[in-house]
């Protein structure tokens, strides 16, 4: 029934490393998922605390913004703290406009880093752009550093588009606006990842992304890139946005990627609801990648919509804790029990298609609708085992799915 990607686009392996934990990033490995911060880095406990929460999510990379100097000498401390948390997740650091100089002046913060993101958009202009992307770059292959060469179309290298501009404009036939925005983005990333060669980082060492906020464009620029390059891809949609708009946009972008075997590592981009958990954006990520088949984080929930058939709101309630309790748990089974996150839990809604789907999960609850007999058969390994009833299904059936698991 499911369909594969015929082939993954061949990258290079690049490894990012903190002590003995190592992600590996392109090549034939999984990809990998990954979040940023949106503390301020001078508040380093704050910092840590949030790099925390998205590790424990499952971000298996933390990016935390780099400034200023007060960031820059707050970087260790908060790799000290992680580390005293047992969270080993690599950090890599944000850099922009000053990079070089907080590169160079923090050695403590460059050497506790695990990777470094260059925007080659605002390294400097001119000669010193070539001065500071160079200081850059010799810090990361000192210390033995991976980089992302991280394009942004919102702050894309002008003397570069302007390049892309006069030579679109001696053409018989111009490009179209997206070819030209294709193209600056494009070249304006293999020609950094070009410089850095240059400058001695290996091929092994350096990850690309070229990132935009619209769904089309971010699928054309993807396509291109991997067609002239073989450096391990970061994807994601920029500025994607809130809640279900952000979360829509980004999985339609990144699931034709990856479908095409485009796409080493992600990042769901979106903006904090009020008050909402920074830890959504990795879920998300998780989500996409588990439903197309590419890796499994956690057990599935399977549920149905809910309709006329069934007007309490009990079957929503028990799925929502079915999942929340099998994401907590998940730390602790996956280093119990191996193969346990690609167990499926069926909770349905009512006869109609309850029995069906709940024979075909490991475990599955058919609940009663409107009108049916208030009892709920439970199906395991597609055998109906046992049906509850009254006010406690929903305790008997989590104690029912912590059995399975132990078992
Ligand atoms: Fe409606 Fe029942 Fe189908 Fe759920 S399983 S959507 S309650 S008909």
């Amino acid at each position: 029934m499911s369909q594969h990607i015929t082939s993954r686009h061949h990258t290079h392996t690049v490894k990012v490393t903190h002590a003995d934990h190592t992600v590996h990033i392109g090549g034939s490995h999984p990809v990998i998922v990954q979040s940023m911060t949106n503390t301020d880095t001078v508040d380093a406990l704050g910092t840590a605390l949030q790099v925390k929460e998205l590790a424990q999510a499952g971000s298996e990379l933390v990016r935390i913004t780099v400034n200023s100097p007060e960031a820059a000498a707050a970087v260790p401390y908060i790799r000290e703290q992680l580390d005293k948390m047992g969270v080993y997740a690599p950090l890599v650091g944000d850099f922009h406009y000053n990079g070089h100089k907080l590169l160079t002046d923090y050695p403590d913060c460059a050497q506790s880093l695990s990777k470094y993101r260059i925007n080659p958009g605002n390294v400097g202009k001119g000669a010193k752009k070539d001065a500071q992307f160079a200081q850059m770059i010799e810090v990361a292959a000192k210390y033995d550093k991976a980089v992302r060469i991280g394009v942004n179309w919102g702050s894309l290298d002008q003397s570069v588009l302007a390049r892309i501009m006069d030579e679109n404009a001696q053409r018989a036939q111009p490009w179209s606006a997206q070819q030209v925005m294709t193209e600056a983005l494009i070249t304006s990333a293999l020609e950094s990842a070009q410089a850095a060669r240059d400058i001695g980082l290996s091929e092994n060492k350096i990850v690309i992304s070229c990132k935009v906020s619209n769904v089309q464009d971010l699928v054309a620029v993807y396509q291109q890139l991997a067609q002239r390059c073989h450096y391990a891809l970061h994807l994601g949609l920029t500025e994607a946005g809130m809640g279900s708009k952000g979360i829509v946009a980004s999985t339609a972008a990144l699931s034709v990627l990856l479908q095409q075997g485009i796409g080493d590592t992600i990042r769901v981009s979106l903006t904090p609801e009020p008050n909402g958990s920074r830890a959504t954006e990795v879920v998300v990520a998780q989500e996409i990648l588990q439903t197309m088949g590419f890796r499994q984080f956690t057990p599935m929930v399977v549920a149905c919509p809910g309709c006329g058939r069934t007007t309490s709101t009990v079957f929503q309630e028990l799925a929502a804790d079915i999942q929340t309790y099998l994401r907590e748990q998940m730390p602790v089974w996956k280093t119990k029990y191996a193969g346990v996150e690609s167990m499926t839990v069926a909770v349905m809604g009512c006869v109609v298609n309850g029995p069906g789907e709940s024979k075909h999960a490991n475990i599955g609850i058919s609940l009663p609708g409107t009108g049916e007999v208030p009892a709920a058969p439970v199906f395991v390994d597609g055998e109906r085992t046992v049906t509850l009833k009254g006010d406690n299904i929903a305790v008997e059936f989590q104690a029912i799915v912590d059995a399975y698991v132990k078992r």
